[in-house]
């Protein structure tokens, strides 16, 4: 047996993890399951290459919970680690490498919020184990070794009975952690962070109906018809799918495929979504993910169901902010890159050109996405746009380079129920709507019912009028009107309506010139001026004899 000290300088770094990392403990579930895993992909690498000369058969990786002993086992059947290996990678490399983690993030460490993202791995046990245990024979021919540690940076290392290839860590569970040693506290761990990994795992079993078991039915005298129960039997309870549909190509994928992911990633959402976008970039950094367009509903759960970020299948945050444009965190879906940095802090994030490139990069895939869907099926895309419109018009706001995409097929639905693009809109009303200024005008109304009467005038004159009623299209009508040249857009009952009747068109009075100024004099002192604007017999209808009138600077105000 070997005892040693670890090669730390700190006199105990135990207890300056569990400090810094105390408010997210759970992660050490995390770190441990992807060590399990690296250790059985790199034994397929190595009996791919001929390196190994061992069999890869059906690896797994088991999480056992023992109750009665306080204990955690996370067991794999990868590459395993010789004596040496494990006073070279546990010993010295990765402890010196939390000690300089501890002596570089110290002051950043402060900010529990960044700590989550950081990987501490292995050392991430002590979080909740007052001693952990390592049993590991290696696929090489040695014998198999154990190391204990209790947290102080005295260890042993001594030999061991295992006789299978792989390792298994034992965690001594803390009284304070002892919520680690309930079954539904590590089912729900190992969804949150495992449900994608490569590797399958095992927790604990399950019974099934038996597939090769037919149940019989038989008809008594009565002719009533009983069907014998199915048989069961018990088999491994596998918690993850080691191979979700954003590992896969494209062209192997049917819509259903990733619908049926949709819900496997988000169980409570019961609305199909709408349409999907796979991406797929491996220069100039790699990137998998596929995001959907929810349908936006009531029971729609923007605080649940988030844009799931994965590193490598391994879950890692659903807070995306910095990594996709904010426009599209309504949407839904994965994205799986091992080039976002996650151990800084959003700041730093923001500023990080790899970051940047992969946020403009999806921009880019969602835009050309859309544009094909308008191309291929525009009836189709017409009917979902009540569901698309507030991310595209939010795009639109705050992405100049999707702005400048979306203008293709970015829609202006008339109270008609017609759609026009910009250009569209534009070809069908230049004739006809301008100002004295010659400048294009585009009506809209807001709201059908309270607009009626003026919508009906608009249209008697042969006017288009839009039917414009999402929160932000207040700032998109400013932003177009900032980057198209000379158009405006007025509401339908505004006071520009009026400028746009032709000068020609008839009026029929219905009062005299004396009852009009008796009224225009009385009107202005009831009504405040500087508020709103009274035109007399401006309407062509026989509503109303007057109208009043706001500007439409004082409309937009309020919005
Ligand atoms: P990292 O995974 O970032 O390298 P860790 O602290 O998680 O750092 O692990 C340190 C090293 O210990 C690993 O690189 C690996 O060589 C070794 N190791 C950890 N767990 C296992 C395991 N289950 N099987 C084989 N080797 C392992
Ligand atoms: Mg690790």
């Amino acid at each position: 047996m070997t005892k040693g000290n670890i090669n730390v300088s700190v006199e105990n770094i135990f207890p300056l993890i569990k400090k810094f990392l105390y408010s997210d403990h759970e992660i050490f579930l995390r770190e441990l399951i992807s060590n399990a895993t690296d250790a059985t992909l790199k034994l397929k690498h190595l009996t791919s290459i001929g390196e190994a000369k061992v069999e890869y058969g059906n690896p797994q990786i088991e999480v056992k919970i023992d109750k009665k002993g306080k204990k955690l086992h996370i067991i794999d059947q990868g590459i395993g680690m010789t004596a040496e290996e494990v006073e070279k990678y546990i010993n010295q490399v990765a402890f010196s490498g939390a000690e300089e983690f501890l002596d570089k993030y110290k002051d950043a460490a402060k900010d529990s919020g960044i700590i989550g993202h950081f990987g501490l791995g292995f050392y991430s046990a002590f979080m909740v184990a007052n001693k952990v245990e390592i049993i590991t024979k290696s696929y090489k021919d040695e014998p198999a070794a154990h190391w204990t540690c209790d947290g102080s940076p005295e260890f042993t290392l001594e030999p061991a009975e295992k006789t299978e290839r792989g390792t298994e860590i034992i965690l001594h569970i803390t009284e304070d952690d002892k919520e680690f040693l309930e079954e539904s506290r590590i089912r729900e761990l190992l969804v949150k962070y495992n449900k994608f990994m490569p590797v399958p795992i095992k927790f604990g079993t399950k019974e099934i109906n038996d597939p090769d078991f037919t149940p019989k039915t038989t008809t008594d005298k009565d002719g009533k018809e009983t069907t014998e129960p199915h048989k069961k039997i018990t088999v491994d309870n596998i918690i993850n799918n080691p191979n979700p549909a954003w590992t896969k190509q494209p062209t192997d994928l049917k819509d259903e495929d990733y619908n049926n992911f949709y819900r496997e990633l988000y169980p409570m959402q019961f609305e199909e979504p709408l349409f999907h976008i796979h991406l797929n970039v491996d220069y100039p950094f790699n990137l998998t993910g596929i995001l959907y367009f929810p349908k936006m509903t009531n029971d729609l759960n923007i605080q649940r169901d988030k844009i799931q970020l994965y590193q490598n299948q391994v879950f890692v945050t659903d807070n995306v902010e910095g990594i996709v444009p904010e426009f599209l965190t309504m949407l839904r879906g994965v994205i799986d890159s091992p080039d976002i940095p996650l151990n800084v802090s959003r700041s730093y994030l923001q500023a990080d050109g790899a970051v940047k490139k992969i946020s403009s990069y999806i921009t880019r895939k969602v835009a050309d996405k859309l544009k094909s869907l308008f191309n291929n099926n525009r009836e189709d895309f017409e009917k979902k746009w009540d569901d698309i419109k507030i991310v595209i018009e939010y795009g639109m706001l705050s992405e100049e380079k999707f702005f400048e995409k979306a203008d293709a097929f970015a829609l202006y639905p008339t109270v008609d129920g017609k759609y026009y693009t910009y250009d569209e809109l534009y070809n069908a009303i230049k004739a006809k709507q301008t100002d004295k200024d010659d400048k294009l005008v585009i009506l809209y109304a807001s709201d059908t019912d309270a607009q009626h009467s003026y919508i009906e005038t608009a249209k008697a004159k042969g006017y288009e009028v839009l039917l414009l009623d999402s929160p932000i299209v207040s700032h998109l009508m400013q932003k177009l009107e900032g980057s198209k040249e000379n158009i405006s857009f007025a509401r339908v009952d505004a006071d520009h309506i009026d400028n746009l009747i032709k000068k020609d068109d008839t009026k029929i009075s219905k009062l005299s010139e004396d009852e009009k100024k008796q009224l225009d004099e009385l009107l202005k002192e009831v009504i405040p001026s500087e508020k709103f604007m009274v035109q007399l017999e401006t309407m062509d209808s026989d509503a109303a004899p007057f109208m009043i009138t706001q500007p439409e600077f004082m409309r937009r105000m309020k919005e």
